[in-house]
């Protein structure tokens, strides 16, 4: 029976969506941390169709097999069911670290769970990627920024978490697994990336999540009373999923300008006389470029790959020569905003909501006959929760001009498939 199969060549005639066979030297081995969750299933999916070999773990808190259920048995794919807070060793390529549950619900219902998780289970993923040479990238969050008080929020701004409130294991969490990522970038040199993202919404997101889109589609969807917290008026900016993995896969893929070999560096160095002009110039460049690492620190703590004796010989002139190439090689390692810069409140989401469901269930011709048919148009006003951010939306000028990336799913567009995935499973029972 087995005779005549080639599983390896062409896993496509196996019920597997066609995946890309890739040349032995593109071809990665790639780890994603909490990969059965939403976010995580995308990735696999996109990998997997780009032709690299993927592993996920993930200790299923908020994940589900399901969502991953479509490659399970292909060769190129490996599910392991482990918890990140444990040390894990493999060999990898490339490490996504999304283990965190991300919706408040499940990370405040063991707040010293999403502590270790986010603090241990970045540490054992960041010593892996040190043992085996892996770039590393982690997904923080908009929540490092808690509730701003700068508007949009670019990557400069450091925050206005409060460390005590109910979402502190979640945002301090993310907050200390991005000073982790940044020692093991400066003390070991670890190739990272970090993305913060802002609030995704898709298929797949889990029913009980209790995050504001899943939500009213669902009580929409069901004909229930659509709940908004408090008056409705706070804002947030709302990614299609394809486009977070669009942005995430250009962040890990994308390579720091060329550097000049270390030797030549430092002789050019040692070769130019700085002038007051160019002290001068070199100032303002540092200030406009408005990296997270400020100049003093990029110039006595060097990256890794920076030749130190070269700082230690001349200050002077490493302040002349490195600015430019380092704020460039500094821009993919720092933090980028990945997320839709359009900002609604949350009662025009409501009425959007709203419209989609109409849309989709009109088109059901079943549905169409009943009253059903109509969404629920009841809205239910809750207490606003404690510590909820009024305002956010990203600045993504660094994500466009270092990635060439840009949301280009609309909310509407988003929310009618999101809208049309949820439906099919409630008609089914499955949801
Ligand atoms: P999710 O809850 O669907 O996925 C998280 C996954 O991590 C789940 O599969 C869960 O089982 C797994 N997990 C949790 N703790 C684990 C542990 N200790 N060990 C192993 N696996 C563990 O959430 P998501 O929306 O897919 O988020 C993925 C990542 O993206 C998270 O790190 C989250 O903080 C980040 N993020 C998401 C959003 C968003 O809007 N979805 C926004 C900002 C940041
Ligand atoms: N670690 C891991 N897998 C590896 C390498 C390290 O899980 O392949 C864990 C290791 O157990 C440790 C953490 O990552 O808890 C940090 O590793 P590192 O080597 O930086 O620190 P050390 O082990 O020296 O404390
Ligand atoms: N929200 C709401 N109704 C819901 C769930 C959430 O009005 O059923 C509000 C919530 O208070 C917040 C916004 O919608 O102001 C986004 O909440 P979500 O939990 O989706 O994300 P986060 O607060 O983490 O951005």
């Amino acid at each position: 029976l087995d005779a005549g199969r080639a599983p390896f060549a062409h896993p496509s005639s196996y019920g597997y969506l066609p995946t890309r066979v890739l040349p032995v030297e593109e071809k990665k081995r790639i780890l994603i941390t909490g990969g059965a969750g939403f976010v995580g299933s995308h990735l696999v999916d996109r990998l997997m169709l780009l032709g690299h070999e993927v592993l996920v773990i993930d200790n299923f808190f908020t994940g589900q097999k399901s969502n991953v259920s479509q490659w399970v048995g292909h060769p190129n794919f490996e599910l392991i069911r482990h918890d990140v807070v444990e040390p894990l060793i493999i060999e990898v390529d490339q490490i996504y670290h999304l283990a965190c549950p991300a919706s408040p619900i499940s990370y405040q219902a063991n707040q010293i769970k999403t502590i270790k998780t986010n603090f241990l289970g970045t540490l054992n993923s960041l010593g892996l990627a040190k043992r085996t040479k892996a770039r590393f990238l982690l997904a923080s969050t908009s929540e490092v920024y808690g509730d701003p008080d700068v508007h949009p929020q670019p990557e400069t701004y450091n925050g206005n978490v409060n460390p005590v409130g109910p979402r502190a294991c979640y945002d301090e969490g993310k907050r200390v697994a991005e000073t982790l990522t940044y020692g093991y970038y400066y003390q070991d040199g670890v190739d990272v990336r970090v993305a913060r993202i802002f609030n995704t919404y898709g298929p797949r997101m889990h029913p009980h999540d209790g995050r504001v889109v899943s939500n009213l589609i669902q009580q929409a969807l069901r004909g229930e009373p659509l709940t908004v917290f408090g008056d409705g008026s706070q804002t947030r900016s709302f990614m299609f999923i394809h486009d977070l993995i669009d942005g995430l896969i250009s962040l890990m893929n994308a390579e720091p300008e060329q550097e000049q070999p270390r030797q030549q560096q430092h002789q050019q160095q040692q070769a130019q006389v700085p002038s007051a002009a160019a002290l001068k110039a070199a100032e303002i460049m540092t200030e406009a470029n408005d990296t997270i690492i400020p100049s003093t620190s990029a110039v006595s703590t060097p990256a890794p790959s920076i030749s130190a004796a070269a700082v230690a010989d001349s200050e002077v002139s490493a302040n002349q020569g490195y600015f430019k190439t380092e704020s460039h090689r500094l821009d993919v390692h720092t933090p980028v905003n990945l997320g839709n810069p359009a900002e609604f409140t949350i009662m025009e989401l409501v009425h959007l909501v709203q419209k989609c469901v109409a849309k989709v269930k009109s088109k059901d011709l079943d549905a169409a006959a009943t009253d059903e048919a109509q969404p629920s148009s009841e809205i239910r006003f809750l207490a606003m929760p404690k510590d909820d951010p009024r305002q956010r939306r990203p600045d993504i000028t660094r994500a466009t001009s270092l990635l060439d990336w840009y949301p280009r799913w609309k909310l509407q567009d988003g929310l009618e498939e999101m809208t049309r995935w949820y439906w099919e499973r409630i008609k089914e029972g499955s949801l």
